[in-house]
């Protein structure tokens, strides 16, 4: 494959979710406007997941994380990520509605950034088994730069319901 980013580049995890019309559908394509992203490559795809909602009602979500490198700094990342959200029809009719595609940058690295457009770590990840479960598939030993080993929350969310699909 060729590269598209150095291999330096910081490790950077994105959470992925769908709950409208056809979830499986905007997922894999989610990953092809990915792949398609002059400036990001996905080295890394968990299972999907379906989940019931969190903190919301409607029909269960599909979900999964991607790990990235790439050349974008977090925002213009962001502003990709939202591109990408955008092309898939999203709208955001009140926090937390049903989404026909969600992307949440989750980790850049260990870096730390405070600010309403952008927060890193995504300040809930921790509280999901949505992001947690697909996260220690496919990054065992992560780490969080304030809460440690990731994997060591999961049983934490053993509440939340998760079933990994085949
Ligand atoms: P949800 O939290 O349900 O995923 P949205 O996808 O509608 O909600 O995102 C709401 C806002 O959160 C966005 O406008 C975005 O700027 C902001 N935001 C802050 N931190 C992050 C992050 N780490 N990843 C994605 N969006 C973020
Ligand atoms: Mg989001």
């Amino acid at each position: 494959m060729t590269r598209k980013t150095g291999t330096a580049a910081e490790r950077v995890f994105v959470g992925l979710g769908a709950n409208l019309g056809d979830a499986r559908a905007a997922l894999a394509s989610a990953l092809d406007a990915l792949d398609s992203h002059p400036a990001i490559e996905r080295v890394a795809t968990s299972s999907l997941y379906r989940t019931a909602p969190v903190d919301a009602t409607g029909p269960d979500y599909l979900n999964a994380v991607v790990e990235l490198r790439t050349t974008l700094g977090p925002l213009d990342l962001l502003k990709a990520l939202q591109a990408i959200e955008a092309d898939h029809g999203r709208q955001r009719p009140y926090p937390n509605a049903p989404r026909t595609l969600d992307l949440d940058l989750l980790l850049f690295g260990q870096r730390e950034f405070d600010d309403p457009a952008l927060t890193l770590p995504h300040p809930r990840l921790h509280q999901r088994a949505f992001v947690l479960e697909p996260l220690a598939q496919i990054a065992p030993d992560l780490m969080h730069p304030r809460l440690g080993r990731l994997r060591d929350w999961r049983e934490r969310v053993v509440d939340q319901a998760i079933e990994k699909l085949p």
